[in-house]
């Protein structure tokens, strides 16, 4: 128990889920992790359900205390490497080359993470090139190969 606020320091008295010491900490650092794309507020429907998150997003209705913040959902990044915005772009990219539904390139991405287990590196490397196909070089008729 106890410990120090995870955004001021200030020691915290009664531990949240978010390790902050009050409603105000949840909502700045909830905002500068969807500012930096750590977390993505749109699209968790269709997002491994393992990976979305609630965040504190609005203060509690009328400021009365104790009643506690609102919560959102959010996607955080299921691949690692990438931040949840990254992770998202990878699933556009591979779901418009692959032709799949979106659900179908979620499924392929988690599965080449686990795949490639252990070498966050790969996995990274594998979808930086899923997200950009052909920066260095001209488009060219026909599938890409
Ligand atoms: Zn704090």
């Amino acid at each position: 128990m106890g410990g120090n606020c995870a955004r001021c320091g200030a020691p915290v008295k009664r531990p949240d889920r978010f390790l902050t010491c009050t409603i105000r900490c949840s909502l700045s650092q909830a905002e500068d992790r969807v500012g930096d794309g750590t977390y993505l507020e749109r699209g968790h429907s269709y997002w491994p359900p393992e990976y979305v998150w609630e965040i504190a997003w609005r203060p509690a209705p009328g400021g009365v205390p104790g009643t506690g913040p609102k919560f959102h959902p959010v996607r955080i990044s299921f691949v690692p490497g990438l931040n949840a915005v990254d992770a998202d772009r990878a699933v556009e990219g591979l779901g418009e080359r692959e032709a799949l539904t979106t659900e179908q390139a979620v499924v392929a991405i988690d599965h080449l993470t686990h795949t490639l287990s252990g070498d966050p590196d790969s996995v990274h490397q594998r979808l930086t090139a899923v997200r950009r196909p052909s920066t260095s070089h001209p488009p060219t008729p026909g599938r890409p190969r």
